[in-house]
């Protein structure tokens, strides 16, 4: 049995960056940077008016009220080409660049238009620079703006966007075959018979690799039939990247997830882990290259250990810099229970009480077959192995789930 830690350790040294592709930006949304990206421009481009008003030079306003003659007009995306001369204005809309001669602007309110608008008088003196974002005062053309390994969030589309990034450099997504087993097992759309109880973890797992960045394919069930079973694993591996398989890697004389995988000649990695839930997961190599994570059956076992390992190997070969789970610590509002030789990932609800402190409420659950009561579940609070309880009050560390 090895400790939590040193099972993601080792997931994220066997899971190696995939290779990168261009996509256009509309796609890009989710994706990771396969490289640095670059300003092509400075920022702004131009001294940019941040007011409605009108360009003036803070010289000829040295005694207000004062009388400009009003020359020109710069909106944005269309400036004024000429050059300010002493005793003149030009009207200037928000965005747009301030004409050659200003040093600053004076917003609207404070002025007043004569004689049908060909002069203002201007009632309050403006400093050098008023009003307006000096050119490259942003960002200078050429400097780094996103690196290589940072996910493309909503913000960051618009710094692709602005810098021309019509294609964008990121990492080809992992493909992952989600693969059920257990005899017990009917589709959703069927009412199971006696014995029978409906696949959920497909579903939960299919939904968590690909929040995790996958692409993501269900293979039929593979039941407990060892001779299927190592068929199917056969067949996926030369398309997918990752394998999650679902079951039959406990005790029983059922489970041949083991079985299968040496019988392919896999690289078996670890295969028990210091984990409650979650021990009996496999976690090997095929041949060919593709990685498997052997997940026990039970459904919050399968998310936890999915969220522990599997989601790590995922970001790892997307090139996350940091791809095991983000720890994070919380206060337990309720005593939780620890076990003798394996730290605990309780399901557990967060919130923030009045000064501000992240709580972490274990869930009343019926253990790690109790998908239902783990649905309420926004993070993993973890009690360390060989602590029996730890008190309400104390602080642990917490995972948070994705989505
Ligand atoms: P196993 O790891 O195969 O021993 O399964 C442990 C428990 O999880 C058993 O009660 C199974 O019926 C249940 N289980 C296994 N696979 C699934 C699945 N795909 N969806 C829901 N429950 C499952
Ligand atoms: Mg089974």
């Amino acid at each position: 049995m090895i400790p939590v830690a040193e099972a993601i350790r080792i997931v994220s040294e066997k899971a190696e960056p995939l290779t990168a592709e261009r996509v256009p930006l509309d796609e890009a949304l989710g994706r990771v940077l396969a490289e640095e990206v670059f300003a092509d421009t400075d920022l702004p481009p131009f001294d940019r008016a941040q007011m409605d008003g009108y360009a003036v030079r803070s010289a000829d306003l040295q005694e207000t009220p004062a009388r400009l003659r009003v020359v020109g007009e710069a909106a944005a995306g269309s400036g004024w080409r000429g050059t300010l001369q002493a005793g003149e204005a030009v009207r200037i809309m928000t965005g747009a660049p301030l004409p050659a001669g200003a040093d600053s602007v004076q917003q609207v309110e404070v002025t007043r238009e004569e004689e049908g608008g060909a002069f203002i008088l201007i009632e309050r003196a403006t400093e050098p620079g008023q009003f307006f974002v000096p050119r490259a005062s942003e960002i200078r053309e050429g400097e780094r703006v996103l690196e290589a390994g940072e996910e493309i969030n909503a913000a960051r589309m618009a710094v692709l966007a602005s810098f021309g990034y019509a294609e964008v450099p990121v990492r080809r997504r992992p493909r992952v075959a989600v693969l059920a087993t257990g005899t017990e097992l009917v589709q959703v759309a069927e009412r199971p018979g006696e014995d029978q109880i409906r696949d959920s973890n497909s579903y939960s797992l299919a939904a968590y690799a690909c929040l995790a960045g996958a692409v993501v394919e269900r293979l039929p069930f593979a039941g407990d039939d060892p001779d299927l079973l190592r068929r199917e694993i056969e067949g996926a591996a030369g398309r997918a990247d990752v394998l999650v398989l679902s079951g039959g890697v406990s005790m029983g004389r059922y489970d041949f997830t083991k079985a299968a995988l040496h019988a392919l000649g896999a690289e078996v990695f670890f295969e028990r882990v210091a984990l409650r839930p979650g021990k009996p997961t496999v976690f090997a190599r095929l041949p060919g290259g593709a990685l498997v994570f052997g997940l026990p059956g039970n459904p919050v076992s399968v998310s936890v250990t999915f969220n522990l390992f599997a989601r790590t190997a995922l970001r790892a070969m997307q090139g996350v810099p940091a791809p095991a789970p983000f720890e994070e610590t919380a206060v337990l509002s309720r005593p939780a229970k620890g076990a003798a030789e394996r730290a605990s990932y309780l399901p557990a609800a967060l919130s923030t009480d009045p000064e501000g402190r992240l709580l972490a409420e274990p869930l009343k659950w019926g253990g790690s077959s109790d998908f239902v009561a783990f649905a309420r579940a926004d993070a993993l609070a973890v009690v360390p192995a060989g602590v029996k309880v730890v008190e309400a009050g104390s602080v642990v560390k917490v995972v948070r789930l994705p989505g």
